[in-house]
């Protein structure tokens, strides 16, 4: 965000001060340097001289006499103040000395004003023009040390944010819709003759990381108009009445620039819905919106001012935001699909050395879930890690790694775990594996590992899916439970005991069977009946239940049969292949870290003797 502060007041502070130092150099200090290499004698000494015979020329002007003695190792000049000697010329003629007297030459009075003043004048200006503009670098370059405790509402606008359409890979629907608004910038009259009504604004909504910012940059560049951006939650920390001043500066100046984009980055922080708010609310954000509202109903669109707002939560929004004539047009910004995947770790790959053969196909299949930011976050940390393991390329490694890194935490190579309880991750781990390889639903398992990640996991099973699945069926869901069953499965066939290692696939596991519950239809039970509803769907969080307390515990009740099942089925599994399930812990204590192929070679038993050592 860069910003550009008014600039007349600071400039005609410095003009004065430049005029001030012209007229002290002027008055004191030019003709203190001019004198400074002539000494001034009385007049006596200077008749001595000329008699000693030390003068070698003398000039005589209107009230004072400058003169040349022959030693010049004290000053080259001298100078006396001239006093009515009519004997001065006969002594200076017997003492042979060279005089004259100087007619004063008058330079042309415009001339010298000239010189002595419009010069230093207009060097000073251009000196001072050449620091304002490097000042103004340095604040456009970030600094923000100068904005702090300024009364006046402050704007922030680029004029080229130089990205485009191309910089933001996939999100193709959305960019469409947003085609239409880089169009009308272009071509405002195509619409205004044939009467079209451009939406006013658009709000982009969707989980946080997935673009939206960079897309209303990206309009900005693609129709290379000014772009005035804004966040939310810069109004909400303002002292009182600043937030409403803001939103009137900003589109003051909007309409001064037109056509340009306004854009609210974070809405939600003072779209709030108004009456949602416990004890009357927040006035100062209450103020803030009501300007924006009276704001966004005064202007003139076809003037070519278009309002791009962002939220991660458009159900918390005043409805009054969202009637028409305001943010009436939504546009949708969801996770990437697979080829969305695959197209942005493209993208943020070309600002990386890569070596040779890198598979971005295997990534995104192993990142389902993830959004853009997320994606541009492996491809960092992948680049980082290149650098601290001494390589000036990165390679499918380093990429593999940092997904886990970005997805699982860092890893933890320095925690020591004692055997007993390496012994008990690796069966637990392999068991998610056996019992996901073993089931028709489940993803194919790509990595297993032991070594810990500082997010407290002890292992990883890793799986990628084939394809890009955007429905789970039933069976899915049921070999899913399943196969988070495996880990404590195993666990209690092979050690007749139980560790808290399982309290995150209990979580996730819970979570699926809850949710066949209550939202998916799933259970027989409940058939078609919607139990539950989702408030916030970008999120990811929070949902409600819309059963009486009676269902609630029937609720219950299913789940726990269903995870029973699940659990029941993952102990059958792992007792079927026990053997398998012994080779392939030992295989993995060994190495710590499996692919895929390995695990499937040791499951379909062709695996190379050597290969275990
Ligand atoms: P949001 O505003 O939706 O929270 P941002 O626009 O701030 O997300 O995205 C954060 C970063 O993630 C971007 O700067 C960009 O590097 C990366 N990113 C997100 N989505 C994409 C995408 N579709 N294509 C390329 N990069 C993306
Ligand atoms: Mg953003
Ligand atoms: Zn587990």
């Amino acid at each position: 965000m860069k910003e550009i502060k008014p600039p007349k007041k600071p400039l005609i502070f410095y003009y004065g001060i430049t005029i001030l130092v012209i007229l002290l150099l002027n008055s004191f200090i030019l003709p203190a340097i001019y004198n400074y290499s002539i000494k001034e004698v009385d007049y006596g000494t200077f008749l001595t001289m000329v008699e000693e015979g030390k003068v070698e020329k003398v000039e005589i002007e209107n009230n004072e006499i400058v003169f040349q003695p022959f030693d010049t190792s004290e000053s080259k000049y001298y100078k006396t103040g001239a006093i009515n000697d009519p004997k001065l010329v006969d002594r200076l003629h017997n003492a042979n000395v060279q005089f004259s007297k100087v007619i004063p030459k008058e330079t042309s009075p415009v001339l010298s004003f000239i010189l002595s003043w419009i010069l230093p004048l207009i060097i000073f200006i251009a000196i001072g023009q050449w620091f304002a503009k490097k000042m103004q670098n340095r604040i456009m370059g970030g600094g923000n040390a100068l904005s702090f405790g300024k009364s006046k509402a402050k704007v922030y606008v680029e004029a080229q944010t130089g990205i485009t359409f191309a910089d933001v890979a996939g999100q193709d629907e959305a960019k469409e819709a947003l085609q239409e608004i880089v169009d009308f910038l272009h071509n405002p009259n195509k619409y205004k003759e044939i009467g079209a009504n451009i939406p006013k604004g658009a709000l982009l909504v969707g989980p946080p990381g997935t673009g939206k910012t960079l897309l209303a940059k990206a309009v900005a560049g693609e129709s290379k108009v000014p772009f005035f951006s804004i966040s939310g939650s810069e109004f909400v920390e303002m002292f009182v009445g600043m937030g409403a001043a803001r939103v009137r500066d900003l589109f003051k100046q909007a309409q001064e620039k037109a056509p340009c984009i306004v854009f609210i980055d974070e809405i939600d922080a003072i779209g709030k819905s108004r009456n949602s708010g416990i004890s009357g609310g927040n006035d100062e954000r209450e103020q803030t919106l009501n300007q924006l509202l009276t704001e966004m109903d005064g202007f003139d669109a076809d003037k070519g001012v278009v309002i791009l707002a962002a939220s991660n939560r458009p159900e918390t929004l005043d409805k009054a935001l969202l009637r028409p004539g305001r943010f009436d047009r939504r546009v949708p910004v969801e996770l990437p699909d697979l080829a969305g995947r695959e197209a942005i770790l493209q993208v943020h790959a070309k600002k990386v050395k890569l070596a040779d053969h890198i598979d971005f196909n295997v990534i995104a299949r192993a990142t389902s879930g993830a959004s853009g930011a997320d994606l541009a976050n492996i491809i960092n940390e992948a680049a980082l890690r290149a650098v601290k393991l001494g390589r000036n390329k990165v390679t499918q490694n380093d990429l593999e790694e940092s997904v886990e890194v970005v997805i699982a935490g860092y890893q933890r190579k320095n925690a020591v775990i004692s055997m007993k309880d390496k012994l008990t991750i690796a069966y637990h781990e392999i068991g998610h594996a056996l019992v996901a390889a073993k089931q028709t639903h489940s993803a194919p398992v790509h990595k297993i590992t032991i070594i810990p990640r500082t997010s407290g996991a002890l292992g990883y099973t890793m799986q990628v899916d084939e394809r890009e699945t955007v429905l789970m069926s039933k069976e899915q869901a049921l070999d899913k439970i399943t196969t988070f069953m495996g880990g404590r499965a195993a666990e209690e066939i092979i050690f007749k005991t139980i560790t808290s290692g399982a309290s995150n696939d209990i979580e996730q596991a819970t979570k699926i069977a809850r949710s066949m519950v209550t939202r998916f239809g799933m259970s027989e039970e409940f058939d078609m009946m919607a139990l539950e509803t989702v408030n916030n769907p970008y999120l990811g969080g929070d949902t409600s239940l819309l059963v009486s307390a009676e269902t609630a515990s029937k609720i219950d009740d299913e789940v726990l049969n269903i995870i029973k099942s699940c659990h029941q089925n993952a102990i059958k599994i792992l007792e079927k292949n026990i053997d398998k399930l012994h080779e392939l812990t030992k295989f993995l204590l060994e190495k710590e870290t499996i692919s895929g192929e390995e695990f499937m070679d040791i499951l379909s038993g062709n695996q190379k003797e050597d290969s275990i050592t």
